[in-house]
C-alpha cells in the first residue's frame, strides 16, 4: 500500500471515530445539563464538540496510518505472525498518543491534588480506554485498507451516518415543554401560621450530636427535642466529571437552588459556581468548563441566571408576605411585590430590594482584634491584615512561616465570624420590623469554617497540624455552631406561636485527605492542602419545630428537594407535580394534614422564562465573588 493511501485511510476512519464518540459525549453532555432545552443552541454545542473530537480523530488516525507505513517499510514484515506483531505495536504507540492527552486532561481536572488514589483510578479507566479506542482505530483503518477495497463503503457509509446523526438528534434535542396554564386555587382558610427556614451551609448532626451531649448548644437540644429531626441526604451532582475536590460533587448554588425550588439540578439550571459565556451561544454553559476557561468567558453563577420560581417567588404571587436574606445565588437581589430581600455581597450594588432597604441598612463594621480575643481568648496575637478570605487562603502555603500563617487563620475567622453577627442580627431586626409570613435566612456558617479550621478540630488525621496550632483553633468549627445557638435562642424568643421553623443543611462536611499513591518520590501516603482541610459530604440535617410539627420523631430518607414541597404544604399551598421532591408528611401534625391535606397541581411554571444573557461583570464584581469561592477552595 503506497504511503498517500495509509494516510487517506487513517485520516478518513480516524475522523469517523472522532465523530462518532464526539456525537455520543455531546449527547450526554447536553441531556445531563438540561441544555437540550435550547435546541439551536443545543445543536450548535453539539457541532463544536463533534468538530473538536473530530480533529482530535484526524490528528490521531494520519499519525496511526503513517506509523502503519512506516512500521511495514523498516520491518518488511509479511508474514500473519508479523502484521499481528505490527498491528501490536501501531496500538501501542496509538496508545500513547492518547494517554498525553488524558494526562493533560485529568492535570487540568484536580485542581489541588494530582496524586491521589481517585486520580490514579481515574487515570487507570481513561487509559484502558485510549487503548480501546487505539485498537480500534487501528483495526478500523487496518479493514479499511486490507478488505474493503471498494470506495462504495465511504460514498454509501457517510451519507448514512449523517442521516442517524440527524435523527438522533431530532429526537434528542426537543426544546423546553412546558405545562399548559394552571389556576391555583388556594384554600379559602389558608392555615394562619407564618414559617421561617434557616439556612445552616455545611451543617451536620457529626458536630451537633457531640456539642449537644456536652451541653454547648442548648437551643439546637431544645428544637430537636420538641420538634423532628433527621439527616437530609445531599446531592452529588451528575456532571460529577467537572467536579471540583473541595465540593466533592456537592456545589452549594445548586443544592440552595434544589431545597428553594423542589426540584433536581436538571430542571432547576444550577450546577456550578461558575457559568461559562461560550460565543456565538445565546444561553450559556452551566458550568466552568476545565481547560477552556482561559479560553471563553466564564463568570460566577448570579441570581440572573435562575430561571425556576424559587418558594418565595411562588408566595409573592399569592400575595403571601415574605423576606430573604442572603441565600446563595440571590445577588443581585430579585424585586418582590410583596416582600423585601438582602443578598450577601456587601462591599457590591443592588444588593438589597426594595432600593429604600437598601440605602437603610447598617453599616457593616467587623470585629477588632482585641473585641475577637475577649470573645476567643485562645486566638493567638496577630497584626489586623485587611485582606479579601481567598487572598489570605492563598498565603497559607507550605512555606509560609507559622506566625503567618497563625495571622491569615485568625483573620479569616475573625471574617466570617464578624458577617455571620452582622447578618444574624441584620435578620433578627428586618423580621421585627416586617413580620414577614415567610422568612428565610441563609448563613455561612459552619460552611467557611470547615473548609479551613477541619485540620486543627481533627488534627489525628493531618500530619502538620502542632499541638499549639490545635489548642489555638481547635475549637472554631464548635464555635461556628454556637453563634448559630446563639442566634436561634435570639430568634425563638420573639417569634409567635404559630410559627414553624425550619434548619436545613445542603450537605454536610468532613476532614478532606486524599490517599495517596505510594510510589511517587517524597510520598508520604496521604495528601492534603495546608490551607483547605475540610470538604463537603452527603449527610447534612433538617430540623422542624413549633407550630403544626410532630415532637421527637426522626425523619428518615428526607432529601434536599423535599424541601420546597414541605414548606408550601405548612403554608397551606399545593404541591406541584413538577417537582421531583416528597412532603415529609411523617413530621407534619396529623391534625394540622386532616383540615390541610395535601393538595397537587401540575406546575406553578406556567409562563416560558424569558431569558436574559448575562452580561459580563466589571472585574471588581467578578473578583469580589470569586474571591470567596477561592477561599474555600472551590476555584483556584
Ligand atoms: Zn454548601
Amino acid at each position: 500500500m503506497t504511503f498517500s493511501r495509509s494516510l487517506l485511510y487513517g485520516l478518513v476512519f480516524g475522523t469517523l471515530s472522532g465523530l462518532l464518540f464526539g456525537y455520543f459525549f455531546a449527547i450526554w453532555f447536553v441531556n445531563i445539563t438540561g441544555y437540550n432545552r435550547y435546541t439551536a443552541d443545543a445543536l450548535l454545542l453539539s457541532l463544536y464538540i463533534v468538530t473538536l473530537t473530530s480533529l482530535v480523530g484526524l490528528f490521531a488516525g494520519v499519525i496511526l496510518g503513517f506509523l502503519n507505513h512506516f512500521v511495514t517499510l523498516v520491518f518488511g514484515l509479511s508474514s500473519d505472525k508479523q502484521k499481528l506483531r505490527r498491528r501490536l505495536a501501531i496500538i501501542c504507540f496509538g496508545f500513547g498518543i492518547f494517554a498525553i492527552f488524558d494526562f493533560l486532561w485529568l492535570i487540568s481536572q484536580r485542581p489541588v491534588f494530582i496524586y491521589s488514589l481517585s486520580f490514579l483510578l481515574g487515570s487507570l479507566v481513561l487509559f484502558v480506554l485510549s487503548f480501546v479506542m487505539a485498537i480500534i482505530l487501528s483495526s478500523g483503518a487496518g479493514m479499511l485498507s486490507g478488505s474493503i477495497r471498494s470506495k462504495k463503503f465511504l460514498w454509501m457509509g457517510t451519507p448514512l451516518l449523517a442521516i442517524i446523526i440527524f435523527l438522533l438528534a431530532i429526537h434528542n434535542y426537543g426544546g423546553e415543554k412546558l405545562k399548559s396554564p394552571q389556576e391555583v386555587v388556594l384554600t379559602e382558610n389558608r392555615p394562619d401560621t407564618k414559617l421561617i427556614i434557616l439556612g445552616f451551609d455545611s451543617a451536620t448532626l457529626k458536630i451537633i450530636d457531640p456539642l449537644v451531649e456536652q451541653g454547648r448548644l442548648p437551643n439546637f437540644e431544645r428544637m430537636m427535642k420538641e420538634g423532628s429531626y433527621g439527616v437530609l441526604e445531599s446531592n452529588v451532582s451528575k456532571v460529577m466529571p467537572f467536579a471540583n475536590s473541595a465540593s466533592q460533587g456537592m456545589r452549594s448554588p445548586s443544592l440552595w437552588e434544589s431545597i428553594a425550588t423542589g426540584k433536581r439540578e436538571k430542571k432547576h439550571g444550577i450546577f456550578d459556581f461558575q457559568i461559562t459565556l461560550v460565543p456565538t451561544l445565546h444561553h450559556h454553559l452551566p458550568l466552568r468548563i476545565p481547560f477552556f476557561t482561559r479560553y471563553f468567558p466564564t463568570m460566577p453563577t448570579i441570581s440572573s441566571v435562575h430561571y425556576l420560581k424559587r418558594v418565595w417567588e411562588i408566595l409573592d404571587e399569592y400575595g403571601i408576605s415574605s423576606g430573604v436574606i442572603r441565600w446563595f445565588t440571590c445577588w443581585p437581589a430579585d424585586e418582590l411585590k410583596h416582600g423585601f430581600m438582602v443578598s450577601d455581597r456587601l462591599t457590591l450594588e443592588r444588593i438589597a430590594t426594595p432600593a429604600d432597604l437598601q440605602e437603610a441598612l447598617p453599616d457593616y463594621s467587623g470585629f477588632t482584634m482585641d473585641e475577637l480575643r475577649q470573645r476567643f481568648p485562645t486566638l493567638p496575637e496577630v497584626p489586623f491584615v485587611d485582606a479579601p478570605a481567598g487572598k489570605l487562603m492563598k498565603r497559607v502555603s507550605e512555606n509560609a512561616t507559622p506566625v503567618e500563617i497563625d495571622a491569615c487563620f485568625t483573620n479569616l475567622f475573625r471574617q466570617y465570624y464578624s458577617m455571620d453577627i452582622y447578618f444574624g442580627n441584620l435578620s433578627l431586626d428586618l423580621y421585627r420590623e416586617h413580620h414577614p409570613t415567610f422568612y428565610a435566612v441563609y448563613f455561612y456558617a459552619p460552611d467557611v469554617y470547615i473548609h479551613p479550621f477541619w485540620k486543627f478540630y481533627e488534627p489525628q488525621y493531618f500530619g502538620d497540624v502542632t499541638p499549639d496550632q490545635a489548642e489555638k483553633f481547635g475549637d472554631l468549627i464548635n464555635q461556628s455552631y454556637i453563634l448559630l445557638d446563639e442566634y436561634l435562642e435570639k430568634l425563638l424568643e420573639m417569634i409567635d406561636t404559630n410559627t414553624t421553623v425550619m434548619i436545613i443543611s445542603d450537605h454536610g462536611a468532613g476532614p478532606w485527605i486524599e490517599e495517596g499513591v505510594s510510589f511517587l518520590p517524597g510520598f508520604k501516603g496521604k495528601k492534603y492542602h495546608p490551607a483547605y482541610s475540610g470538604s463537603h459530604r452527603q449527610d447534612g440535617v433538617v430540623i422542624l419545630w413549633g407550630k403544626n410539627v410532630k415532637s421527637g420523631l426522626r425523619i428518615e430518607g428526607a432529601e434536599v428537594h423535599d424541601i420546597t414541597p414541605t414548606m408550601l404544604t405548612l403554608l397551606g399551598f399545593p404541591v406541584a407535580e413538577d417537582m421531583d421532591g416528597r412532603v415529609l408528611r411523617e413530621a407534619i401534625d396529623d391534625e394540622f394534614l386532616r383540615q390541610y391535606p395535601i393538595r397537587t397541581i401540575t406546575s406553578y411554571e406556567t409562563e416560558p422564562h424569558r431569558y436574559e444573557r448575562p452580561k459580563l461583570l466589571t472585574r471588581e464584581v467578578a473578583a469580589d465573588l470569586e474571591d470567596r469561592l477561592r477561599a474555600l477552595g472551590y476555584i483556584r
